[in-house]
């Protein structure tokens, strides 16, 4: 069998990380072709050692000429690039099998819809192409003939949980509801008057997870769980209504499905991202992905609580946004990345997160953008209003 060839986006981050990793594991079955970061020349450096991808690809031109320079020097052949285009060039190579989805944010939607165009099989991490384009990025998905992936550790779980061969059609499987787990994050047990005055430092301590700090602060907002709501709509065609979210702060099950006749079916596992990496990987077979087995000799009590929506709204927010339908989870989308960029800057306090997207759906024209240019026009448009606001 020959290696699959995979491209990583957002390569230097959490997700890229971990992905390189169990790739590092098995170099008999993945063979690196592309690797993308933003800024974090040292670390793309030390990757293209490592791996010696055909391509990689930073964000600017000056950040390219420097990279390629001291690759040059180092004796490795990888090309680099730079930009939007670049990152959709390496999407869609012919030598490419597999793309890791792993940019944060907006950022990542077009090199994703690119893949999934292009017919890939597409790992998706980047939640956010879903929460702002899910309609369009699964009609890509369908046109393309790409094979979509769940990478996010509770649609994973979800995804191997459902009947084999699951085809959108949640009575035809006898599913009654979808149940995300959530850790409930660092705030879980804070009183609901000490939430103001949390600092940025604060929010990125996740108990379970090591993330990226953007997803830290949604953990901690419970927005994280919101707009995996909103993922999970369009990723199994479930309605809001079908939908429950439930806080589990062990994370040891990872999500679950709710039958008719009233079976669970739960996937578990030590939180650790490697091993749904590892299951997209390799599906639908099973690979090593370095990550400790549970023992259920020493796990201890899994406990459950429903979620407070009174201290933590976000969650509720992005189920009224799931709910209206149209360009509002887009705005949520947008307005978010907004308000937590500002946040961890220390501009605003934790609680305005809550208030700032609230207002900008308030304030947003809402109405289904029908083209993915207008689409990301509302986004830009979005990210405006904010933005004035804030200055
Ligand atoms: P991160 O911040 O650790 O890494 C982000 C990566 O994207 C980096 O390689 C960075 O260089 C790149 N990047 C950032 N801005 C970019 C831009 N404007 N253009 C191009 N590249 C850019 O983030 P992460 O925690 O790895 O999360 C990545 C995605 O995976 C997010 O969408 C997140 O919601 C999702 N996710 C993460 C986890 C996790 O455990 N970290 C779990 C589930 C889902
Ligand atoms: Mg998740």
């Amino acid at each position: 069998m020959n290696p699959q060839g995979i491209a990583v986006l957002g390569a230097t981050g959490s997700i890229g990380t971990n992905t390189l990793d169990v790739v590092a594991r098995h170099p008999d079955r993945y063979h690196v072709v592309a690797l993308s970061a933003h800024r974090q020349l040292d670390r793309l450096f030390d990757l293209c050692l490592r791996f010696a991808p055909r391509y990689a690809v930073v964000a600017a031109g000056a950040d390219e000429a420097a990279l390629q320079r001291r690759l040059r020097a180092a004796g490795v052949p990888t090309e680099v690039m730079s930009g939007p285009a670049a990152l959709d060039f390496i999407a869609t190579l012919d030598s490419v099998d597999m793309v890791m989805a792993a940019i944060v944010g907006a950022a990542g939607l077009t090199s994703a819809l690119a893949a999934a165009r292009a017919g890939k099989k597409v790992l998706l991490a980047n939640k956010e192409s879903l929460v702002m384009a899910g309609r369009l990025f699964m009609q890509a998905v369908a046109a393309g003939g790409a094979t979509l992936l769940p990478v996010d550790s509770e649609h994973n779980a979800i995804f191997q949980s459902l009947p084999a061969g699951y085809a959108g059609d949640l009575d035809a499987a006898g599913v009654s509801h979808l149940i995300l787990t959530a850790s409930g994050g660092p705030f879980r047990q804070l009183a609901a008057s000490r939430l103001a005055d949390v600092t940025p430092d604060d929010a990125c301590r996740h108990p379970n997870w090591s993330m990226g700090r953007k997803i830290s602060v949604d953990s901690a907002s419970l927005m994280n769980k919101g707009l995996e709501v909103i993922e999970a709509h369009w990723l199994f065609n479930a309605p809001a209504s079908r939908i429950q979210v439930v806080v589990h702060p062990q994370s040891v099950i990872h999500s679950m499905v709710q039958y008719r006749d009233g079976s669970v079916i739960a996937q578990l596992g030590n939180p650790d991202m490697r091993t749904p990496i590892a299951c997209c990987l390799a599906w639908p077979e099973r690979v090593a992905s370095g990550v400790a087995p549970l023992d259920f000799r020493t796990l201890g009590d899994l406990s459950f609580e429903a979620p407070d929506l009174d201290r933590f709204p976000c969650l509720g927010l992005a189920f009224s946004a799931l709910e209206a339908g149209g360009d509002a989870p887009a705005v949520l989308n947008a307005a978010n990345e907004v308000a937590v960029a500002a946040f961890l800057d220390g501009r605003i306090r934790f609680t305005d997160i809550y208030r700032l997207v609230s207002d900008a759906l308030a304030g947003m024209d809402l109405a289904a953008s029908d083209s993915l240019d207008d689409l990301l026009l509302k986004d830009a448009a979005t990210r405006a209003w904010l933005g004035a606001r804030l200055s």
